[in-house]
């Protein structure tokens, strides 16, 4: 019989605030971990998100998920994925990330996150980066990237540290869902940011 998905734990609940625990590398093979990043990815995928972090579903340890599909890039419109360097990348796990940014180049954009439901505000990002940990066989990887895998990668590394983005947002971008959508579809961020004025 198929167990239900954990729910994503929404702000408020002290495990999104607090620093997540290392993975010891001889357990990564254990059932338990592995089934926890089975129902990461699985609940990644029915929220439609782009990345998740063990903390959301309740595991205070160092995990992340992350995969962006053909379908989802598709929704943008030609200037949104141009201007955030969004591509699809396949599913990647990284236990115990490390990140480490790349140049000096910043990026601002909405972002969203699964444990703050309902809005998007506007961050701002190290461009590049680089990631090293270990993938779910513990076997060491590094991937580094520019555009909008750097700002998933960020986003829920921050959740392994209990940052969440509204602690790093311009204050004054803070907008339903809805509302971002109805304004601010389809436009060119520097548009955006006049209109915010931010
Ligand atoms: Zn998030």
């Amino acid at each position: 019989m198929a167990t239900a998905l954990p729910s994503i734990v929404q702000a408020g609940a002290p495990v999104l605030r607090e620093r997540a625990a290392d993975v010891p590398p001889d357990r990564i093979a254990s059932a338990e971990v592995q089934d926890l990043i089975d129902r990461m990815i699985a609940v990644m995928r029915a929220a439609a998100g782009v990345g998740l972090a063990a903390p959301q579903i309740d595991s205070p340890l160092r995990i992340i998920v992350l995969e962006d599909t053909e379908a989802a890039v598709a929704q943008l419109s030609d200037v949104e994925r141009r201007e955030r360097e969004r591509a699809p990348f396949p599913l990647r796990v990284f236990v115990n990330p490390v990140l480490r940014q790349v140049g000096e180049e910043r990026a601002t954009f909405f972002e969203g996150c699964l444990s703050v439901g309902g809005y998007v505000g506007l961050v701002e990002r190290s461009l590049e980066v680089e990631v090293a940990g270990l993938d779910r066989h513990g076997i060491p990887r590094s991937w580094r990237v520019r555009g909008w895998p750097a700002r998933i990668l960020q986003h829920e590394i921050d959740h392994l540290d209990g940052i969440l983005y509204v602690d790093r947002m311009a204050t004054r971008s803070f907008v339903t869902v809805e509302s971002a959508k109805a304004r601010f579809a389809g436009k060119p961020i520097a548009d955006i940011r006049r209109m915010i004025g931010v």
